[in-house]
C-alpha cells in the first residue's frame, strides 16, 4: 500500500522509479506548489514500454477470470485506501473531499463492474468443411493519457479496459495533477506483475512521444478536442488504435411542465459539480419561455447557497479551479459575458493566491457569444429562453461537440422523442452525467472518438482475429 510521507516516484517494470527532472504541484486552493514528483522523458518511456512488452506475453495467457480476479483486488484496495487517496486528490485537483471521495468509490465500482462484461468467442460458421471463429485477441501495449479534471476516474476506466482485456499499460497523468495516480502506482505494484502496468508523470511532450511510441498499440486520451487532434495525427504513424474522449458543450433542454424547484437543484449541480470542470457538465440550457424567469430564480437562489473554498473545508460545496491558465480562461469567458449579458454571480472565495471563480449564471447571451458557443469548463453558465421546441433542439445541436445533453419534461415519451435529435453520445432524459459500467460512454462529432466503458469500450482494446480452419484438408 502506498506510503504517504515517501517521495513520489514513477513505477517502471515493478520499480519506484525518480529522475532528475522535477515537476512542481500547485494546490489551486492556495496557488502555492506543495509537492514535487519526478518527470519522465524519453529514456523512462523506453523503460517502460520494455517492461510492459516482457510481461504481456504471461499476462495474455493469463485468461478474463484471472484478470478480473486482481482487478477485483485493486478496486478492494482502492475502496480501502479511499481516505488519504481522496485527500491528496483534493489537494491537486481542487475539488471538495466529498467528491474526491466519490470520484476514487466510482472508479472502484466502474471497475469491477467492467470485469463482468464477457467477451466471448463466435463460431461464425461450422459445417462438414469448415470451422470459422472470431476470436478477440489484446493489442499488446496501451498508453493512457489522462487530463486533470478528475484523474483517477479518468485513468482507472480505460487502464480496466486495457488489463481486463490483457493488454499492459502505461498511464500518464495530467502535470497538474500527477501525484494521486503516481500513489495509485504504488497500489498497482502490490498486485500486479512487474511491467504490466507502469505510470509515468511528465509534460505535454511525453504523451506526444506516447503517441509516436512505435511499440504502443494503443492510445486512450481524454483531453481537450485540440490536443485530441494533434494524438490522431500522431498515432497516424504507426497506425495505433485510438480512444478519444474529448471536451463537450451539453445543453439541457427544459420543457414548460417541469418542478421548476427540482430540476434547478440538480442543473445546478450538474453544471457546477467540480467547478464545472467536467466534460459531461451542462454547459448551456434552454429553457421554455413560459418558465424561464422562474428558472432563472431558482438557478439564482442556488448560485447563492454555493460556499466556494478549500476542498478540504468541509463547508465548501464549491471549490476552486485547477490551474492557472483555465482560471484565465473562465476569467475571460465570464468577463465578456458579463458585458454583453446580465449575471446573477455567488459569493467570491477566500483571499489569497487560491483560483476561485464565483458561480454565475447569465441571461442575455446570443448563440455566438463565448459562454453559449465555447466549453467554458468552469462553474459559469448562460441559461437562453425558447419558444418553440424544434428551435432549442436546432440550438442545440449548432456545435462542432457532440458528447452529451439533456431533455427536461413530466412527459417522459415527448422528452425521449427530443432526446433522440441531439446529435451526442449520451442523451439523457430528466437526468444528467449518468454512466455505468455497461453502458457505452463517448462523443459524436469533434467530442471523441470510440466509447469507454461496455462491451464496446472493451472491444477498443482488442484486434478481431478470425480463424478458419478446412476440416478435410
Ligand atoms: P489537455 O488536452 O490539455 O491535456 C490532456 C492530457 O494530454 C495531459 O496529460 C497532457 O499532458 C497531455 N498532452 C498535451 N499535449 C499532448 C500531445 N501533443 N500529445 C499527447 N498528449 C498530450 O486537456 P486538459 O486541459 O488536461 O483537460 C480538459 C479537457 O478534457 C476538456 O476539454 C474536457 O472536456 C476534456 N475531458 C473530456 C472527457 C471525456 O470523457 N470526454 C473527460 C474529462 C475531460
Amino acid at each position: 500500500m502506498p506510503d504517504y510521507d515517501a517521495p513520489y516516484r514513477l513505477l517502471i517494470g515493478g520499480h519506484l522509479v525518480d529522475t532528475a527532472a522535477r515537476l512542481d504541484v500547485i494546490n489551486p486552493a492556495t496557488g502555492q506548489v506543495f509537492a514535487q514528483c519526478p518527470s519522465a522523458g524519453a529514456p523512462e518511456l523506453d523503460a517502460a514500454v520494455d517492461a510492459a512488452r516482457r510481461a504481456f506475453p504471461a499476462w495474455k495467457a493469463r485468461g478474463y477470470a484471472a484478470r478480473a480476479s486482481l482487478i477485483a483486488r485493486f478496486a478492494a484496495a482502492l475502496e480501502a485506501e479511499r481516505d488519504p487517496l481522496a485527500h491528496l486528490l483534493t489537494r491537486e485537483q481542487g475539488k471538495p473531499l466529498g467528491q474526491s471521495k466519490d470520484e476514487i468509490a466510482r472508479g472502484a465500482t466502474l471497475s469491477t463492474g467492467m470485469t463482468k462484461i464477457e467477451i466471448r468467442n463466435e463460431v461464425l460458421v461450422d459445417n462438414a468443411e469448415r470451422h470459422v471463429e472470431l476470436r478477440y485477441q489484446p493489442l499488446g501495449i496501451a498508453g493512457i493519457i489522462t487530463p486533470w479534471n478528475a484523474p483517477v476516474n479518468l485513468a482507472i476506466g480505460p487502464l480496466t479496459s486495457a488489463l481486463y482485456t490483457g493488454n499492459c499499460a502505461i498511464i500518464k497523468p495530467s502535470p497538474f495533477t500527477p501525484l494521486t495516480t503516481l500513489r495509485i502506482g504504488e497500489i498497482l505494484r502490490d498486485i500486479f506483475p512487474a511491467g504490466v502496468i507502469n505510470v509515468l508523470a511528465g509534460g505535454d511532450e511525453l504523451g506526444a512521444l506516447l503517441t509516436a511510441h512505435p511499440d504502443i498499440a494503443k492510445i486512450s486520451f481524454t483531453g481537450s478536442v485540440a490536443t485530441g487532434k494533434k494524438v490522431m495525427a500522431s498515432a497516424a504513424g504507426t497506425l495505433k488504435r485510438v480512444t478519444l474522449e474529448l471536451g463537450g458543450n451539453d445543453a439541457a433542454i427544459v420543457l414548460e411542465d417541469v418542478d421548476v424547484a427540482d430540476v434547478a437543484k440538480k442543473l445546478f449541480f450538474a453544471a457546477t459539480v467540480n467547478s464545472g470542470q467536467v466534460c459531461m457538465a451542462v454547459k448551456r440550457i434552454y429553457a421554455h419561455v413560459s418558465i424561464y424567469e422562474a428558472l432563472c430564480a431558482a438557478l439564482a437562489g442556488e448560485v447563492r447557497k454555493a460556499r466556494l473554498g478549500d476542498g478540504l473545508d468541509p463547508a465548501t460545496t464549491l471549490g476552486p479551479i485547477q490551474n492557472r491558465r483555465q482560471f484565465d480562461r473562465v476569467r475571460e469567458l465570464r468577463a465578456d459575458a458579463a458585458r454583453v449579458g446580465t449575471m446573477a454571480a455567488g459569493t467570491a472565495g477566500p483571499d489569497g493566491g487560491g483560483y476561485f471563480i464565483a458561480p454565475a449564471l447569465v441571461i442575455g447571451l446570443g448563440e455566438t457569444d463565448r459562454l453559449v458557443a465555447e466549453e467554458q469548463f468552469g462553474p459559469v453558465f448562460p441559461v437562453l429562453p425558447f419558444t418553440d421546441v424544434e428551435d432549442a433542439i436546432a440550438r442545440a445541436n449548432r456545435t462542432r461537440f457532440g458528447l452529451a445533453g439533456s431533455v427536461w419534461s413530466r412527459d417522459i415519451r415527448r422528452a425521449t422523442a427530443i432526446a433522440e435529435q441531439l446529435e451526442v453520445g449520451t442523451a439523457w432524459v430528466n437526468q444528467h452525467r449518468h454512466t455505468m459500467a455497461n453502458v457505452p460512454f463517448g462523443g459524436a462529432k469533434e467530442s471523441g472518438l470510440g466509447r469507454t466503458y461496455s462491451r464496446l469500450g472493451l472491444e477498443a482494446y482488442l484486434e478481431p482475429q478470425v480463424i478458419s480452419v478446412l476440416k478435410s484438408p
